[in-house]
């Protein structure tokens, strides 16, 4: 590698010293300048400084250590192999520990006695002596001894050295990062070309971007990400590069909301006349949180400004019912309002309740699923939906702009956190700035709901409808079951329904955990004069349809199930709700399953079957799930147990590629990000300044991305 010293953007394809099947490989791989090599981030990382004295090694340790070459020969025990035996020059004891390697004939070529090594490896005890096994080395005193190391190891490619002072090991005796391999690379070969291109890349190269942590230059934060010299090292580094993630977000986002807020709407919500009607029909009343955000809507509806609520609330709050009042308002008004559903099933349920619901009512409402597209029963045809404005359910079909609704005064997103941004915007691209309402489908924690709808206002359903029965849960071992099923019959007699669920469909050799298919059997069983009926994903829609009728009609006392059930199914009478290796389901998931029951007047019993011992894993999500029915604070526990990465999903969560999930978690982040943000834009609202030119191209292409057409 030359002397020149390496710029972000220098192409690999300018250091000579790439083998050129190597620098093949890295293109492959999508690597085409220093940055993007340096961008690469390690995978994870080995300790291999632990060392001890020799003598006190233990078989089954891991370590790393400096060794002296006494001798070297070829073996053969049960394959031919070759040996160093090695030793530390100041031991007292003298101990002695054989480096074997197998399959690898060219190290035979690169170690003589006498030389100084670094080691890494397994130690193990082998007839008495300390061995290891293909160790990871360096040569620390022969510098053409790592020219030879890697010839032979390419098989003749010339690679120069490392210029390594004796206390530079790349691959032993330090904390050493472990990279995604690449096709055609040789892992230490990988890890040499970005220790060499660190080595050389200039000392005052300008971050990428804006700067928001200009005290730790980003360069050096991207030599401490790749070797660390301590964990905390690599830690710090993580932490500036999750801040600029996470600034560059919450920037985005103050971008939209000041965008949003500028935006002229339509007046709507002039007339509630249908929506009254609606309300006057219900056999209930509106709980007050269910009328405090309706109201926050409506004025909203009536201002002249764009509509950006979100809507948030627990399972079963009744944010479907507020999402139709307000519908009803922009109908009201002349106007069509559309709901964006996120699965077809939910639309379709949707567009089946708003039709039950507005049965004796002059609104129309029609269905748009990719499945029922030409279905003209359903829909008005794609020229238009009709001239009374009306409501309109769909799924994504509802995105392509041939079905997108016209005259559309309203745009209610079920969001599910399964529509990004973009598709939010495609959604409501009609010209005419529709309001919108976001609602989400479960709770989620107070960290996303700023970094997902940071850009919107929010309404929030915080109280649950007063005709819900008392839900008991309970942690039960499936060891003492007689309890249980004495319970069960005591509750059938008296006319109740039960969930039985089941993580599984059928019986697995490899997870040991109850299916719905053998249970059935079981609880058949167990009470041979009852009606048990299955409900299961992989059942056709009419067998599924036909199993939740009887349920839901009476004509089925058990409903043993998996977690189809978790979504659409609406039974009052059903009071308990029992879960087969509760454990090994999720936090959100199981509050879904449980939000089943507890839907009438009865008092309802949600039992836990798991025999996970307090302190086991998995038990302590069900201890919360005792503690508490709150959906919000339920979110907030399983986002601190799983971690952000795995609650979010983040592929599905519209919040696009997020290579450091920490900061999602991370409330005092976000707040100090969006601070930082809004300050910008309040003292240069067009990012107009020099310095602010990076910021200019970060929110490049949001502001037409559909948001007129
Ligand atoms: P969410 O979508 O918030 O999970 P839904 O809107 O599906 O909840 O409502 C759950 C059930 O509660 C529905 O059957 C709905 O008709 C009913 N419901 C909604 N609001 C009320 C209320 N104020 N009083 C009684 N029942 C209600
Ligand atoms: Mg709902």
């Amino acid at each position: 590698m030359s002397n020149r010293r390496l710029q972000p953007d220098t192409p690999l394809a300018e250091l000579a010293d790439i083998a050129p099947r190597e620098l093949q490989a890295l293109h492959a791989a999508g690597l085409e300048q220093v940055q993007h090599l340096l961008r690469r981030l390690p995978r994870r990382y080995e300790d291999r400084r632990s060392s001890a004295p020799l003598h006190l090694l233990q078989d089954g340790e891991a370590v790393s250590l400096r060794v002296h070459v006494y001798g070297t020969a070829w073996r053969f025990a049960h394959k031919r192999y070759f040996e160093a035996m090695t030793g530390t020059p100041d031991d007292p004891h003298g101990t002695r520990l054989y480096l074997r390697w197998f399959n690898m004939p060219y190290v035979a070529k690169l170690l003589a006695t006498g030389m100084n090594l670094s080691v890494f490896g397994k130690v193990r005890l082998y007839g008495g002596k300390l061995t290891m096994a293909n160790p990871d080395f360096e040569v620390m005193d022969d510098e053409d001894a790592g020219r030879r190391l890697v010839e032979a190891a390419l098989g003749g490619t010339l690679m120069p050295l490392v210029e390594r002072k004796d206390a530079e090991v790349i691959h032993t005796g330090r904390i050493v990062p472990i990279y995604r391999a690449i096709p055609g690379i040789a892992v230490r070969n990988y890890r040499c070309i970005v220790w060499k291109v660190l080595q050389q890349l200039a000392q005052d190269a300008p971050a990428p971007g804006y700067d928001v942590a200009p005290a730790y230059p980003y360069w050096q934060a991207v030599r401490d990400i790749h070797f660390p010299a301590e964990e905390a090292v690599h830690r710090k580094a993580r932490l500036r590069f999750a801040l600029v993630e996470c600034f560059e977000q919450q920037f985005r986002v103050a971008w939209r909301r000041q965008r949003l807020q500028g935006r002229p709407g339509q007046i709507t919500a002039t007339s509630a006349a249908y929506m009254e009607e609606l309300l006057q029909e219900l056999p209930f009343e509106l709980t007050s949180a269910q009328r405090r955000c309706v109201q926050e809507i409506r004025t909203d509806m009536a201002s002249p400004r764009q509509m950006n609520r979100l809507l948030q609330g627990d399972v079963g709050s009744g944010k479907t019912l507020v999402a139709l009042c307000a519908m009803l308002l922009a109908v009201g008004s002349g106007k069509n309002a559309a709901l964006l559903a996120p699965t077809q099933i939910l639309a379709e349920q949707h567009y089946r309740n708003f039709c039950r619901l507005l049965q004796h009512m002059d609104v129309p409402v029609s269905l748009r699923t990719s499945d029922h597209a030409d279905d003209t029963g359903l829909i008005l045809d794609a020229g238009g939906y009709g001239d009374a404005p009306r409501i309109i359910v769909g799924t994504h079909a509802l995105l392509y702009k041939k079905n997108r609704p016209v005259n559309l005064g309203l745009a209610v997103i079920d969001e599910q956190h399964k529509f990004g941004v973009e598709q939010r915007e495609q959604f409501i691209a009609s010209g005419d700035n529709p309001d919108v309402l976001v609602m989400t489908a479960t709770p989620i924690p107070r960290t996303l709901t700023l970094t997902l709808y940071g850009d919107l206002d929010v309404s929030i359903i915080d109280e649950l409808p007063a005709n819900r029965g008392e839900i008991v849960t309970a942690l039960r071992n499936p060891a003492n079951m007689k309890r249980i099923i004495s319970f069960m019959r005591e509750q059938m007699d008296a006319g109740r329904q039960i969930y039985i669920v089941s993580p599984l469909v059928e019986e697995s050799d490899t997870r040991k955990q109850s299916s719905a298919t053998s249970e059935l059997g079981r609880w058949n069983a167990v009470f041979p004069e009852r009606r048990i009926g299955l409900l299961h994903g992989r059942m056709n829609a009419d067998e599924k349809e036909s199993a939740m009728q009887a349920f839901h009609r009476g004509e089925m006392d058990i409903l043993v199930a998996t977690t189809v059930v978790e979504v659409g199914v609406d039974v009052a009478n059903a009071n308990i709700m029992i879960i087969n290796n509760a454990d090994t389901f999720g936090l959100s998931q199981l509050h879904q399953l449980r939000g089943r029951i507890g839907r009438g007047e009865h008092k309802s019993f949600c039992i836990l079957l798991s025999s996970a011992k307090p302190g086991e894993p998995g038990r302590e999500k069900l201890e919360v799930l005792c503690r508490t029915l709150n959906g919000f604070e339920i979110a907030e526990e399983d986002f601190r147990m799983r971690g952000p990465g795995d609650v979010l999903g983040t592929a599905q969560s519209g919040l696009g590629r997020v290579e450091f999930p920490e900061w999602l978690a991370d409330m005092r982040l976000i707040h100090r990000a969006s601070r930082d943000a809004a300050a910008i834009l309040s003292q240069d609202p067009e990012l107009k300044l020099p310095v602010h030119a990076p910021l200019r191209r970060l929110v490049q292409g949001m502001d037409n991305a559909g948001m007129t057409c």
